[in-house]
């Protein structure tokens, strides 16, 4: 079996291109990437001193649209964890049906460790580095894990500068006062209540009935958390990168983020019991939600799990070994590539609206996305039923279906 993220992101490929029959040159065509960017990025510390970082751009398709995808700093980022992510780029705008291809950056860095100024940068340097690769017609960088839209304020002000004109739909992700759209801060975590809506009608269960243990609490959780609750279903657990709680009567989001706010995590919390992390993934709950790194559910742990579906907000957080052991004991998991495909979804309204500068009302925002998301997830439970494969090999097979269908009409090589 597979063993490393990349691995597993390509055996998911496999697979469902075997169950498709895909030809073998669209196979080679999808399985390495359009282009790997690896590059230095500079900053100069308050002191004087040159600090050098290792930044990534991946761009794996674009036959559907312009690459797209986020840029991510974290101290785990590696050129093999950017290519997987680039790939599911591609397979989940194809999923949702937005008219973009896959494209995933990153730099090595813990943000923690530097200063505003550093910060503001190290993303400024990013767009010097890459700008060649990089524009609204080309490839469209987004947030992803520890950027947020100050950072692509600096970034699209950095590329507008380089540009030398006014280029907003050159990122996506950022402050609505300088063209972010409505919605979109919150748009992964509510894509992922719309698929919860619909998970709750599948199973006859009034929102009050169901209970949801949430890893990770940055703004994909945090947000899932808060609108799933408005919703009226029950959040009994959450974790963060130092610990888990879990209160089986239920807690409000808003107080917990406020909670981590305040002492730098989510333990402690008023009326919560603490437990491990990995303790929270085999709680007894309904859904568990999977809103921080890959490779958590594994096949360790698999065995252990109680919930009746995995709602994958992070991306890759499952092995394929886990997804065996899952099979067979009947749990559904809603992959990522469908589950967390909101973010995307409202980053392509984003655009849109960047490039006609006209902007929409925060209800057209979430309408559109709800029509998307439950088209999508349609799509793939009928794949799923047509070809008898689980959730994630049927997202697979429409996602590399449609690709494979852009490839050949443009037969371009
Ligand atoms: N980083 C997000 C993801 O993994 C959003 C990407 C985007 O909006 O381009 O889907």
């Amino acid at each position: 079996m597979p063993n490393s993220f990349l691995e597993n992101t390509i055996y998911n490929f496999q697979k469902a291109a075997r169950a498709l029959q895909l030809d073998k040159e669209t196979y080679e065509i999808l399985k390495i990437p359009r282009l790997t960017a690896e590059a230095a990025i500079h900053i100069k510390t308050k002191n004087g001193k040159i600090k050098t970082f290792l930044g990534y751009r991946v761009q794996h398709n674009d036959s559907r649209g312009p690459f797209k995808g986020g840029i991510r700093f974290s101290e785990q980022a590696s050129m093999d964890e950017v290519k997987a992510l680039a790939s599911l780029m591609t397979w989940k705008c194809a999923v949702a049906g937005v008219p973009f291809g896959g494209a995933k950056g990153g730099i090595k860095v813990n943000p923690e460790k530097l200063t505003q100024d550093e910060l503001e940068q190290l993303s400024r340097d990013y767009v010097r580095t890459f700008f060649k690769i990089l524009g609204p017609a080309t490839d469209i960088p987004a947030p992803d894990m520890n950027t947020d839209s100050k950072i692509m304020a600096w970034m699209m002000d950095e590329y507008s500068h380089l540009a030398h004109k006014n280029t907003p739909a050159s990122f996506t992700g950022k402050p609505m006062e300088i063209g972010g759209s409505q919605g979109r801060e919150e748009a992964t975590g509510q894509g992922g209540v719309y698929i919860l809506k619909e998970l709750a009608k599948a199973y006859n269960l009034r929102p009050e009935k169901v209970t949801i243990a949430i890893q990770g609490f940055g703004n994909v959780g945090y947000h899932f958390a808060e609108l799933a609750y408005k919703e009226g279903f029950k959040i009994i657990a959450a974790s963060d990168s130092k610990g888990a709680i879990v209160n089986k009567d239920g807690f409000a989001p808003e107080k917990v983020i406020e909670h981590k706010e305040k002492t730098g995590s989510v333990l402690k919390f008023p009326g919560a019991k603490n437990i491990t992390n990995e303790k929270m993934l085999t709680e007894k709950v309904d859904i568990l939600v999977p809103a921080a790194i890959e490779n958590v559910i594994t096949k360790e742990n698999a065995d252990k799990i109680k919930a009746k579906a995995i709602l994958e907000l992070a991306n890759g957080p499952t092995t394929p070994d886990a997804d065996k052991i899952l099979d067979k004991k009947k749990i559904t998991v809603i992959p990522d590539i469908l589950a967390n495909a909101g973010g995307v979804t409202v980053s392509y309204f984003e655009w849109v609206q960047n490039l006609q500068n006209y902007y929409w009302d925060k209800n057209i925002v979430n309408k559109k996305l709800e029509e998307i998301i439950q088209r999508s997830f349609a799509e793939v439970l009928q794949t799923a039923k047509v070809k008898k494969v689980n959730l994630r090999t049927a997202a697979f097979i429409l996602a590399i279906n449609k690709v494979a269908k852009a490839i050949h009409l443009r037969n371009h090589h």
